[in-house]
């Protein structure tokens, strides 16, 4: 389908990586980037956009989100999810099914990435699932996903992997299909050591019950058995700036090792999340230091994590609000993700905003295969937002598109919301307005593996 050729003219641009002195950008019928460059003439039939200075910026990647869809929309699902990722300048998910059905064949997975065409308002990669399950029918999720999942420590919906047999049975066999784990570490031992020895305060301190050395036991025992049977990991939501350090040199060791962090773990601290009413900074992994969340805004101000993504999980308020020990782990945040790193960048010395901003562009696109995706160049997808970065707001809860219609930044003075979004083609979200019909599509291996419609 062919769509209207487009002149974005006369803005800052930033290619995926920085801002460059080309000031208009060109797309063309088929809804890909063909030209940059400055002062470039309008052709007939051609749609023209004053950028006035705005920003223009590649669509971001959010790598990590989970959307609870099939099997539990009742919490969100890709209608809202993706609505919510509009708001916040996001055009592609890599999402984690992490509740019944996992996505632990070819069948389940080919049926879940038919059944989003119509449904997600973004393009979408969704991981599938290493389970011991998964082991005899791993083989049929290569070429349909980017990476599979693997939950080292229990969280929400998964118990974790219960010895180190098992994950190394399980990483084994990743190698063998040569396909991606992307893995949440923390160790369940020390987690259980952690809560047997908490007192008083330490009780509902997540921190305390989920402790730095969990994490950084986890993922030291993840790179050394993904050494040993030659399998390729990426780590999840880093929240320690040694599970940081660790990643970053096994990396610089020759190892196929990467990781990326959230955003909660650069903008919060552990006092903060204790202190927040509802439970609403109750995440796993939990939110650690100041001195940690200072490590983590070193390493993605040098570019040593691979990217950001947020852990969007979303949950009904009333489940947060029950006492610390029922409450889930987990919080919305993909309406808020273009501000959020504004804000990190902003608030930090150590992250400039263009570390910032590829952190959630060029660097998950290439992390998970999507050289379409995250980038200002010729030839790749017009994925673009336009939003100025001069015009502050104050976040209201409730009118976030997500369907939690809850938020542990409500009330926070964030700058730079996304005006307009472009999908591959099409305007597809203009801020305050109801997005355009779903048009996402799937990307990564699974664009191949589908039919086209
Ligand atoms: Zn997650």
């Amino acid at each position: 389908m062919e769509a209207q050729p487009t002149l974005f003219r006369g803005g800052r641009l930033f290619d995926g990586d920085r801002f460059i002195d080309a000031t208009d950008l060109r797309t063309d019928g088929l809804g890909r980037i063909s030209e940059l460059g400055t002062d470039l003439e309008a052709q007939d039939q051609e749609r023209v956009v004053e950028l006035g200075g705005r920003w223009l910026l590649p669509g971001l990647v959010d790598c990590h989100v989970h959307f609870r869809e099939p099997g539990l929309v009742r919490k969100e699902g890709y209608l809202t999810g993706s609505a919510g990722a509009l708001h916040g300048g996001v055009t592609t998910v890599c999402e984690i099914q992490n509740n019944p059905p996992l996505m632990e064949t070819g069948e389940v997975m080919r049926k879940k990435l038919a059944d989003l065409r119509g449904v997600s308002r973004v393009d979408y990669a969704p991981y599938g699932s290493l389970t011991e399950a998964s082991l005899p029918t791993l083989h049929e999720l290569v070429g349909l996903c980017p990476a599979v999942k693997c939950f080292l420590g229990c969280s929400t919906g998964a118990g974790g992997v219960k010895d180190e047999a098992t994950m190394r049975a399980l990483f084994a066999r990743a190698a063998e299909v040569g396909i991606k784990i992307v893995a949440h570490c923390e160790d369940n031992r020390v987690m259980d050591a952690a809560a047997e020895s908490a007192e008083g305060d330490q009780v509902e301190r997540h921190d305390y019950r989920r402790p730095v050395e969990a994490e950084v036991q986890s993922v030291r025992d993840a790179i050394r058995v993904a050494d040993e049977v030659g399998a390729v990991l990426h780590v999840f939501h880093i929240s320690t700036a040694e599970g940081g350090r660790l990643v970053a040199e096994a990396r610089a060791a020759g190892q196929p090792v990467t990781g990326t962090t959230a955003p909660h773990y650069l903008i919060a601290d552990a006092e903060e999340a204790a202190a927040i009413h509802e439970n609403r900074f109750k995440v796993n992994p939990s939110i650690k230091s100041i001195d940690n969340q200072r490590g983590l805004r070193e390493m993605v101000g040098q570019r040593l994590l691979e990217g950001v993504g947020t852990d969007h999980a979303p949950h009904p308020l009333e489940e947060k609000a029950r006492p610390y020990a029922k409450a889930p782990a987990g919080f919305p945040s993909i309406d808020l993700l273009l501000p959020l790193l504004i804000a990190i960048a902003d608030d930090a010395d150590e992250v400039s905003l263009e570390a910032a901003l590829a952190s959630v562009t060029r660097i998950p696109a290439d992390e998970f295969g999507l050289s379409e995706k995250g980038r200002l160049v010729v030839g790749a997808d017009a994925d673009l937002v336009i939003t100025d970065p001069g015009a502050h707001f104050v976040v209201d809860e409730a009118t976030l598109p997500s369907k939690s219609k809850w938020s542990p930044y409500h009330g926070r003075e964030l700058r730079a919301r996304p005006d307009k979004v472009w999908l591959r083609r099409r305007l597809v979200n203009e801020y305050g307005q109801e997005p355009a019909p779903p048009q996402g599509q799937p990307v990564g291996p699974a664009a191949t593996a589908l039919a086209p419609v």
